[in-house]
């Protein structure tokens, strides 16, 4: 039978770890960790992750600040919100919520946040360091997906891990984290040749791709692990009918809702894998609660000559 493994119990616990070091800095040291979120626009998914992440941050103990700006914004007016935010003492992280708008080149305000309060960990300085093993800040749906396997004592080294998916943000991080973690690891991507032969290879198997369902009980060795990342809605009842059919709990919420969200897992895999992560429920939570892990280590790696003490905790 196929563990679900609850990504919001270990998310949980996870901000309970984060805010025990966060109490410890200000009794200690005076330190009130602080993380900004840029939000430009007014997408609706971007403003319900940037209030979910501030949620979050009160829950760690975390100051949360929050700059909303109109959609209209210039790029050289946002460059310069983010230098004045690396130059503000109060704040630890910097978060700019993606996507920006069309007249805003996102790499370069990417690249103008300061490596040290680069909590998104996409920085290439950050890239930089962890792909040379060096202590930085980790992209968090990576670190999340590793928080998730450390926390589920699924063993890693020596074992086959199959990535589908070589996005900058989750596919490639995930993969080197994997690899440093002394997985055997293979990436797959659009081009790959016999693409469940490769996955079928894989103890643990990392789906990020994109596309509702698309991972089907013939890409898994059974037994396997499997983390979904992917995050898609589903509106169209025939789809929703042919992943969910007979589901009484999710078709009274899809009724409701008129959507549902999916991975890239198909519910099918729950007949073969070993252990399993849902979606919702399983690695999105752990994204939100690495955001509050990198700030607290940002907050600490800024300040480690100061405070060395604090740096190891
Ligand atoms: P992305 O940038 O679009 O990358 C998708 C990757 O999947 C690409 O490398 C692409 O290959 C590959 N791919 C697409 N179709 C494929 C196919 N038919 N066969 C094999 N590979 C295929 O997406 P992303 O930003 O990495 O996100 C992936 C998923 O994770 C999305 O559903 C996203 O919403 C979700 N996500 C979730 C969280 C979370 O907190 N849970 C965070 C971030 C993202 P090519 O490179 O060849 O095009």
């Amino acid at each position: 039978m196929t563990k679900r493994i609850d990504g919001k119990a270990r998310a949980d616990r996870l901000v309970a770890d984060v805010a025990a070091v966060t109490a410890k800095l200000k009794s200690q040291a005076g330190i009130a960790p602080g993380l900004c979120a840029v939000l430009v626009g007014e997408d609706p998914a971007s403003q319900v992750y940037v209030r979910n992440k501030g949620k979050a941050a009160v829950a760690a103990g975390i100051a949360s600040f929050q700059e909303m700006l109109p959609a209209t914004i210039t790029e050289a007016e946002l460059l310069a919100l983010i230098g004045r935010l690396n130059a503000d003492d109060r704040i630890d992280g910097i978060l700019v919520q993606l996507p920006l708008p069309a007249q805003v080149d996102s790499k370069k305000v990417l690249m103008a946040v300061d490596p040290a309060k680069d909590v998104d960990g996409f920085h290439p300085v950050n890239v930089g360091f962890l792909s040379t093993q060096r202590r930085g800040l980790v992209p968090c749906t990576p670190a999340g997906v590793m928080e998730i396997l450390k926390r589920s004592n699924i063993a890693i080294a020596g074992r086959e891990a199959v990535v589908v998916g070589r996005s900058d943000i989750v596919g490639k991080p995930v993969a080197m984290l994997l690899l440093n973690a002394n997985a055997t690891v293979t990436v797959c991507h659009s081009k790959t040749h016999d693409l469940p032969g490769v996955c079928r290879r894989a103890d643990i198997l990392v789906a990020a791709i994109g596309r509702a369902g698309m991972i089907t009980r013939d890409f898994v060795k059974p037994g396997a692990t499997v983390i979904d990342v992917g995050m898609n809605t589903v509106t169209d009842a025939a789809e929703f009918q042919r992943f969910f059919g007979g589901n009484a709990k999710r078709e009274e919420s899809f009724r409701k809702r008129g959507s549902t969200l999916i991975g890239d897992v198909h519910p099918e895999v729950a007949e073969v894998a070993g252990a399993l992560t849902p979606v919702p429920g399983g690695v999105g939570p752990l994204t939100i609660a690495m955001l509050m892990f990198n700030t607290v280590k940002a907050a600490k790696m800024r300040r480690g000559s100061r405070t060395p003490e604090l740096s190891r905790a």
